[in-house]
Protein backbone atom coordinates (compact mmCIF):
# COMPACT_ATOMS: atom_id res chain seq x y z
CA UNK A 1 0.00 0.00 0.00
CA UNK A 2 1.15 3.33 -0.81
CA UNK A 3 2.50 5.62 1.93
CA UNK A 4 3.80 9.08 2.40
CA UNK A 5 7.61 8.73 3.04
CA UNK A 6 7.97 12.32 2.62
CA UNK A 7 9.06 14.84 5.92
CA UNK A 8 6.48 13.84 8.62
CA UNK A 9 7.59 17.25 10.09
CA UNK A 10 6.20 18.67 7.59
CA UNK A 11 2.56 17.40 7.83
CA UNK A 12 2.27 18.75 10.97
CA UNK A 13 3.40 22.17 10.35
CA UNK A 14 1.34 21.82 7.01
CA UNK A 15 -1.75 20.93 9.00
CA UNK A 16 -0.82 23.51 11.72
CA UNK A 17 -0.58 21.07 14.81
CA UNK A 18 1.47 18.74 16.20
CA UNK A 19 0.53 15.44 15.18
CA UNK A 20 2.98 13.07 17.20
CA UNK A 21 5.07 11.06 14.30
CA UNK A 22 8.45 10.98 15.77
CA UNK A 23 7.75 9.73 19.42
CA UNK A 24 9.85 11.54 22.09
CA UNK A 25 11.32 14.20 19.94
CA UNK A 26 7.57 15.22 19.36
CA UNK A 27 7.95 16.27 23.34
CA UNK A 28 11.02 18.09 23.15
CA UNK A 29 12.29 21.75 21.80
CA UNK A 30 13.99 19.89 18.57
CA UNK A 31 10.38 20.02 17.66
CA UNK A 32 10.06 21.39 14.05
CA UNK A 33 6.40 22.61 14.91
CA UNK A 34 7.87 24.27 17.91
CA UNK A 35 10.09 26.25 16.25
CA UNK A 36 8.23 27.06 12.91
CA UNK A 37 4.92 26.63 13.20
CA UNK A 38 3.70 28.00 9.82
CA UNK A 39 3.41 25.88 6.36
CA UNK A 40 6.19 24.88 4.97
CA UNK A 41 7.53 26.12 1.33
CA UNK A 42 7.69 29.57 -0.05
CA UNK A 43 4.59 30.55 0.86
CA UNK A 44 4.04 29.08 4.20
CA UNK A 45 3.49 32.46 6.45
CA UNK A 46 1.02 33.74 3.20
CA UNK A 47 -1.76 35.05 5.39
CA UNK A 48 -4.96 35.19 2.63
CA UNK A 49 -8.65 34.67 2.39
CA UNK A 50 -8.89 30.80 2.91
CA UNK A 51 -12.35 29.59 0.87
CA UNK A 52 -14.61 26.70 3.53
CA UNK A 53 -13.92 24.05 0.99
CA UNK A 54 -10.33 24.23 2.25
CA UNK A 55 -10.69 24.69 5.84
CA UNK A 56 -12.91 21.57 5.51
CA UNK A 57 -10.21 19.56 3.09
CA UNK A 58 -7.33 20.64 5.69
CA UNK A 59 -9.39 19.70 8.91
CA UNK A 60 -10.23 16.03 6.99
CA UNK A 61 -6.41 15.74 5.55
CA UNK A 62 -5.15 16.67 9.55
CA UNK A 63 -7.36 13.74 11.12
CA UNK A 64 -6.74 11.27 8.33
CA UNK A 65 -2.67 12.03 8.94
CA UNK A 66 -3.26 12.15 12.67
CA UNK A 67 -4.14 8.35 12.21
CA UNK A 68 -2.23 7.42 9.93
CA UNK A 69 -4.70 6.72 6.98
CA UNK A 70 -4.95 6.45 3.32
CA UNK A 71 -8.16 8.27 1.79
CA UNK A 72 -9.94 4.93 0.94
CA UNK A 73 -9.12 3.65 4.71
CA UNK A 74 -10.63 6.81 5.75
CA UNK A 75 -13.98 7.22 3.68
CA UNK A 76 -15.06 3.57 4.42
CA UNK A 77 -14.19 5.38 8.23
CA UNK A 78 -16.43 7.93 7.63
CA UNK A 79 -19.25 5.62 5.87
CA UNK A 80 -19.49 3.34 8.78
CA UNK A 81 -19.75 6.35 11.35
CA UNK A 82 -22.71 8.03 9.00
CA UNK A 83 -24.55 4.43 9.27
CA UNK A 84 -23.88 3.90 13.10
CA UNK A 85 -26.52 5.86 15.39
CA UNK A 86 -25.71 9.17 16.96
CA UNK A 87 -23.71 11.69 15.54
CA UNK A 88 -21.69 10.90 12.72
CA UNK A 89 -18.43 13.22 13.53
CA UNK A 90 -18.50 11.92 17.01
CA UNK A 91 -19.17 8.17 15.48
CA UNK A 92 -16.04 8.90 13.42
CA UNK A 93 -13.52 9.81 16.07
CA UNK A 94 -14.33 7.18 18.02
CA UNK A 95 -14.07 5.01 15.24
CA UNK A 96 -10.86 6.21 14.49
CA UNK A 97 -9.95 5.69 18.21
CA UNK A 98 -10.45 2.28 18.58
CA UNK A 99 -8.33 0.86 16.29
CA UNK A 100 -5.68 -1.31 17.40
CA UNK A 101 -2.55 0.80 16.26
CA UNK A 102 -3.91 3.73 18.06
CA UNK A 103 -5.15 2.05 21.19
CA UNK A 104 -1.42 0.81 21.25
CA UNK A 105 0.31 4.13 21.18
CA UNK A 106 -2.45 5.33 23.52
CA UNK A 107 -1.32 2.77 26.29
CA UNK A 108 2.20 3.48 25.34
CA UNK A 109 3.58 0.20 24.26
CA UNK A 110 4.41 2.32 21.08
CA UNK A 111 5.85 5.44 20.56
CA UNK A 112 3.93 6.92 17.77
CA UNK A 113 1.02 5.45 15.64
CA UNK A 114 3.39 4.80 13.14
CA UNK A 115 5.01 2.32 15.23
CA UNK A 116 2.41 0.70 16.43
CA UNK A 117 1.55 -0.33 12.72
CA UNK A 118 4.66 -1.37 12.38
CA UNK A 119 5.04 -3.38 15.68
CA UNK A 120 1.17 -4.94 14.91
CA UNK A 121 2.37 -6.04 11.02
CA UNK A 122 5.09 -7.54 12.43
CA UNK A 123 2.96 -9.30 14.94
CA UNK A 124 4.56 -8.64 18.31
CA UNK A 125 0.40 -8.03 19.92
CA UNK A 126 -2.30 -10.30 20.64
CA UNK A 127 -6.20 -9.36 21.45
CA UNK A 128 -7.55 -11.78 23.96
CA UNK A 129 -4.58 -14.23 23.40
CA UNK A 130 -5.25 -14.41 19.59
CA UNK A 131 -2.63 -12.58 17.80
CA UNK A 132 -3.81 -10.06 15.53
CA UNK A 133 -1.60 -8.45 12.64
CA UNK A 134 -3.97 -6.09 11.23
CA UNK A 135 -3.50 -2.49 12.48
CA UNK A 136 -7.44 -1.56 11.76
CA UNK A 137 -9.05 -3.85 14.14
CA UNK A 138 -11.32 -2.40 15.73
CA UNK A 139 -11.55 -3.34 19.48
CA UNK A 140 -14.27 -3.66 21.96
CA UNK A 141 -15.08 -3.19 25.34
CA UNK A 142 -13.04 -5.59 28.04
CA UNK A 143 -10.23 -6.59 24.90
CA UNK A 144 -7.50 -7.31 26.31
CA UNK A 145 -4.59 -5.94 24.26
CA UNK A 146 -1.04 -7.44 25.07
CA UNK A 147 2.69 -7.74 23.86
CA UNK A 148 2.86 -11.55 22.75
CA UNK A 149 5.49 -13.66 24.88
CA UNK A 150 8.04 -14.17 22.60
CA UNK A 151 7.88 -10.17 22.44
CA UNK A 152 8.17 -9.44 25.35
CA UNK A 153 12.09 -9.07 26.21
CA UNK A 154 12.43 -6.43 23.30
CA UNK A 155 13.95 -3.03 24.32
CA UNK A 156 10.97 -1.37 22.35
CA UNK A 157 8.78 -1.75 24.50
CA UNK A 158 10.79 -1.27 27.91
CA UNK A 159 11.71 2.16 26.10
CA UNK A 160 8.14 2.93 24.96
CA UNK A 161 6.18 2.61 28.34
CA UNK A 162 9.26 4.78 30.33
CA UNK A 163 8.49 7.57 27.36
CA UNK A 164 4.75 6.80 27.76
CA UNK A 165 4.40 8.01 31.70
CA UNK A 166 4.91 11.13 30.20
CA UNK A 167 1.29 10.77 27.96
CA UNK A 168 -0.22 9.01 30.56
CA UNK A 169 -3.16 6.53 29.62
CA UNK A 170 -6.52 7.63 29.16
CA UNK A 171 -9.28 7.26 31.27
CA UNK A 172 -10.52 4.19 29.19
CA UNK A 173 -7.80 2.43 28.99
CA UNK A 174 -5.44 0.08 31.82
CA UNK A 175 -2.49 -0.66 31.62
CA UNK A 176 -0.52 -3.09 33.51
CA UNK A 177 3.45 -2.52 33.09
CA UNK A 178 4.48 -5.45 34.12
CA UNK A 179 3.06 -7.82 32.16
CA UNK A 180 2.55 -5.42 28.94
CA UNK A 181 -1.05 -5.99 29.01
CA UNK A 182 -3.79 -3.25 28.32
CA UNK A 183 -7.61 -3.45 28.68
CA UNK A 184 -10.67 -1.76 27.44
CA UNK A 185 -12.02 -0.04 30.62
CA UNK A 186 -14.98 1.31 28.85
CA UNK A 187 -15.28 2.22 24.91
CA UNK A 188 -13.90 5.79 23.67
CA UNK A 189 -16.06 9.11 22.87
CA UNK A 190 -15.83 12.26 21.89
CA UNK A 191 -14.51 13.73 24.68
CA UNK A 192 -11.50 12.02 25.60
CA UNK A 193 -9.82 13.41 22.57
CA UNK A 194 -8.78 16.73 24.06
CA UNK A 195 -6.66 17.53 20.37
CA UNK A 196 -8.53 20.73 18.61
CA UNK A 197 -10.50 18.83 15.97
CA UNK A 198 -13.41 20.03 14.70
CA UNK A 199 -14.75 17.18 13.05
CA UNK A 200 -18.26 18.73 12.03
CA UNK A 201 -15.84 19.82 9.10
CA UNK A 202 -15.12 16.96 7.81
CA UNK A 203 -19.02 16.07 7.69
CA UNK A 204 -19.86 19.02 5.87
CA UNK A 205 -17.16 17.87 4.06
CA UNK A 206 -18.48 14.68 2.49
CA UNK A 207 -22.30 15.78 2.80
CA UNK A 208 -21.57 17.53 -0.72
FE1 LIG B 1 5.33 16.79 14.40
FE2 LIG B 1 6.73 15.35 16.11
FE3 LIG B 1 7.94 16.52 14.00
FE4 LIG B 1 7.03 17.95 16.07
S1 LIG B 1 8.69 16.44 16.09
S2 LIG B 1 6.77 18.45 13.94
S3 LIG B 1 5.13 16.84 16.60
S4 LIG B 1 6.41 14.88 13.96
Amino acid sequence: MARYIGSVCKVCRREGMKLFFKGDRCYTDKCSFERRSYAPGQHGQAKGKVSEYAIQLREKQKVKRLYGLMEGQFINTFRKAEREKGVTGENLISLLEKRLDNVVFRLGLANSRRQARMLITQGHFSVNNRKVNIPSYSINLNDEIQVTEKSRKANVFEGSVKSADRRGVPEWLMLDKDSLKGSVRRLPDRDDVTLPIQEQYIVELYSK
